[in-house]
């Protein structure tokens, strides 16, 4: 059982020839709506790899909040603590031209809302297995919810991502800290691109630390010395979009069902969310590529 306490956006994409320069129009040629935001991404790849899921969050009361709702319920997660607050859903106005070069602007809308949790959510912390949290909520929110975790024996699970830098009292609560080399690099405050040399600051922060390679896989470090490395699969990458959200939903759904992670589960455990992470980029688009998890144990067993 996972519980995820984070964002849900409308990603609004247009395709165009170029991206606008300021004060310009372009003509686009292409227009889709895809749900997003980095926690229903994770709650949808947590589902979808095989876990029981509920989305603790806000949408707004315009038609996109009835979208996003709908897309949550539809992959079968548990939408008790979603809420629908007065004003706009979150969105991300996303430009993409013929390039794949993009710009990206975010309005949290609904999202900011989430200042504070109930007694439902605190009892759905509880009795979790694994918290997922990301950074696209008030940061308030994601501390009161890691404090609950904590108190409850409950594994918490943070991917660092939007990056930034973060305050103790949160670090001081997570388990699992889940990052990219970007978000390493923000988040232990340092200037390098030295995969061992993030680990090693990332691990006097927090006791585990998963950091993601792209297509070089991912890393492990604990706190009692362990270093791990694990390759991706060898796949034609389409689209890594979202690859990063199937990684980790996939990572916090075999942490729930190991009971966390180990020196002897990390490998088979960071494997398998890479063969997640992998599936995801066979395919074009975002959410909708987040893979189920026969994809997900084909590429692993392959
Ligand atoms: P983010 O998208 O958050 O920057 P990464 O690019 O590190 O995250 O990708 C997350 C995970 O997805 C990687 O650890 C890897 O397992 C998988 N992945 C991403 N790109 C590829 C690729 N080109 N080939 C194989 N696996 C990939």
């Amino acid at each position: 059982r996972i519980v995820v306490v984070g964002s849900a956006n409308l990603d609004l994409v247009v395709t165009a020839p170029q991206l606008p320069r300021p004060g310009e129009t372009v003509l686009g040629d292409g227009f889709r709506t895809v749900p997003g935001g980095k926690g229903a991404n994770q709650a949808v790849a947590a589902a979808r790899a095989g876990a029981y899921c509920e989305f603790l969050g806000a949408v707004g009361t315009d038609e996109f909040g009835v979208q996003l709702r709908d897309n949550l319920v539809a992959a079968g997660i548990d939408v008790r603590g979603l809420r629908t607050v007065n004003g706009p859903s979150g969105v991300a106005l996303i430009t993409v031209d013929h390039a794949a070069e993009n710009c990206i602007v975010v309005a949290p809308g609904a999202n900011a809302s989430l200042t504070s949790l109930d007694d439902a959510d605190r009892n759905a912390i509880a009795g979790a297995d694994v918290l997922l949290l990301q950074l696209e909520v008030p940061l308030v929110a994601v501390t009161r919810a890691a404090e609950r975790a904590r108190a409850a024996g409950t594994t918490v699970v943070l991917n660092a991502a939007p990056a930034r830098p973060l305050p103790p009292e949160l670090l001081d609560l997570v388990d699992v800290l889940v990052v990219n080399e970007h978000e390493a690099a923000v988040v232990a405050g340092v200037c390098t691109d030295e995969s061992a040399e993030l680990l090693d600051t990332l691990v006097t922060l927090v006791p585990q630390v998963v950091l993601t390679l792209g297509a070089r896989g991912a890393a492990y470090a604990d706190r009692d010395g362990a270093r791990l490395d694990v390759p991706a699969p060898t796949i034609d990458a389409v689209d890594t979009t979202a690859a990063g959200d199937a990684f980790t939903g996939a990572l916090a759904v075999a942490l729930a069902e190991r009971g966390g992670l180990t020196a002897d589960t990390a490998t088979p455990v960071l494997r398998w969310a890479c063969a997640a992470g992998a599936a995801c980029a066979t395919r074009p688009g975002a959410s909708t590529a987040l893979p189920e998890r026969t994809a997900v144990d084909a590429l692993f067993a392959a």
